[in-house]
């Protein structure tokens, strides 16, 4: 398999006014992130609001400058691409984003939404050419032909939804980035699109970095999770270890709170103390410390690396985990 995406050591720090005579403070939102997406295949990124895994998105499409590290889309460099140049590699990266009703612009057509990106990309020779583009995404993503006449707002949430992944599709990207992209949407709504997610990528051969808070949406469509606190992947893994045999304290708090549907199973939930730390000032060592059930004198004073386990392709940064390192 090959990288479409990989991402090494990302940071991206903010300054910030505290207001204590006008003094300003850094905020380490993403810090030292590394990780690659391959062909075909979906990544979730997770973790709680504010643990920078937004932000890790928002760099690799260029909304905003990374602090350091470099970011690769199928072997080109995207960080220090001029802004001009990014238009070549936009086409490859497609984003969906959380919010289906600010997304799409209601005065325009769903045909003209759909046909923006192809026309920008010159993927049209006529526009009869473009219309058939068009009903054909419209297909991709279920929704009836005749739609393309009609304007996006007087369609749901779901279906305004549809029209965004048509148009993210209709570059024939390489991989997209989906920014909480069923969060706003009613339970069996959002289990339809994870299922044309799924879908589509089995049929089109997508990469998808799926950038979520719900561990418990990703179970149904990742191959490999990250997890991410205080601006840091704290696990990553494929899913079924992931899910079955989480390693740090972090995630096993998360998975223990999803519901399981088996009314006869039990799930012992472990429910963590206190907020997620400022990330204006983490906690030293270990930034999970001031919540772990398990930390002990070292976690405070060094921070652990994110360590490869024996299980392939398995990584934690633990302490309680070092020994297990190949
Ligand atoms: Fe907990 Fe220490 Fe492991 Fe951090 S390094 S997760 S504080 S045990």
């Amino acid at each position: 398999m090959s990288s479409v995406l990989e991402v090494f050591n990302l940071k991206k720090y903010y300054l910030v006014r505290t207001g204590l005579f006008g003094r300003s403070a850094q905020v380490h939102a993403v810090d030292d992130v590394s990780f690659r997406v391959e062909a075909g295949e979906t990544l979730s990124i997770v973790g709680e609001s504010g643990c920078g895994k937004s932000t890790v998105g928002r760099t690799i499409l260029r909304l905003v400058e990374p602090t350091a590290g470099e970011i690769y889309l199928d072997g080109w460099r995207v960080d220090t691409v001029p802004i001009q140049g990014m238009r070549r590699l936009r086409k490859k990266l497609q984003v969906v984003y959380q919010d289906p009703f600010s997304s799409l612009n209601p005065r325009l057509s769903v045909r003209d939404i759909v046909a923006e990106p192809l026309e920008n990309f010159g993927m049209g020779q006529s526009r009869s050419e473009i219309d058939d583009q068009v009903a054909d995404l419209l297909d991709k993503v279920r929704l009836p032909r005749d739609a393309m006449k009609r304007l996006s707002h007087e369609f749901s949430g779901g279906q305004r939804q549809r029209i965004g992944i048509a148009r993210a599709l209709a570059p024939k990207p390489d991989i997209i980035i989906c920014d909480e992209a069923v969060s706003a949407l009613d339970v069996s709504v959002k289990a339809q699109i994870v299922n044309l997610f799924t879908d589509l990528q089995q049929e089109l051969g997508l990469a998808l970095l799926f950038i979520s808070h719900d561990l418990a949406i990703v179970e149904h469509l990742t191959h490999r999770v990250a997890v991410m606190y205080l601006g840091q992947i704290i696990e990553i893994g494929d899913r079924r270890t992931m899910f079955s045999a989480p390693k740090h304290p972090y995630t096993q708090a998360l998975l223990s709170s999803i519901p399981i549907a088996d009314p006869k199973a039990k799930r012992n939930r472990l429910v963590l103390n206190g907020e997620v730390p400022s990330p204006i000032n983490p906690p030293s060592g270990c930034r999970f410390r001031t919540r772990c059930p398990q930390a002990f004198d070292r976690c405070a004073v060094e921070m652990p690396k994110l360590a490869q386990l024996r299980v392939d392709g398995h990584q934690v940064a633990c302490h309680l985990h070092e020994g297990q390192s190949d």
